[in-house]
């Protein structure tokens, strides 16, 4: 299988929720502890590990599309991700985040790399569903990315 992003093989599955989220929700899974995934096909799946493919999309990108070229967008996300999971109080119709406390000095490209860090998880879903895509020109990942990076 090719890495959608750039063509190269691909071997790596994209978690669908980012494991660093799920092991903040669930921090002691395991074979004696699992999760329970439900699926449109299947319920009550047992998932032992929150590294398991279950919680992976089946379309595969490259490591290096997957670690490198992504890194600055996970980390993003992550960093937003903490923030909004710390809060205190739920949020409602109206309420604002306060985006320049989580980014302090880098809030545009910050939030720049969160948008890319979707738009992975959007590609990843697209490609997995079989989903008619133009993966190149404007409305491509590619045209997304090359505003961050070079491919
Ligand atoms: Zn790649």
């Amino acid at each position: 299988m090719k890495c959608w992003i750039c063509g190269n093989e691909a071997k790596t599955g994209e978690h669908k929720i980012k494991a660093s989220d799920l092991r903040a929700l669930y921090n002691d899974v395991s074979q004696r502890n699992p999760l329970y995934l439900h699926t449109d096909q299947r319920r009550n799946q047992k998932v032992g590990s929150i590294k398991s493919g279950k919680f992976k999309f089946n379309s595969l990108i490259c490591p290096n599309c997957n670690n490198a070229r992504t890194a600055p967008h996970d980390n993003a996300w992550m960093k937003l991700s903490k923030f909004l999971r710390g809060r205190n109080t739920a949020m409602k119709k109206g309420d604002s985040i306060p985006l320049e406390i989580v980014f302090p000095d880098t809030l545009s490209k910050s939030m720049l790399d969160v948008h890319l860090f979707f738009v992975k998880l959007f590609g990843c879903a697209i490609v997995e569903l079989k989903v008619p895509y133009p993966f190149t020109g404007a409305a491509g990942y590619h045209n997304h990315l090359k505003l961050r990076t070079k491919i």
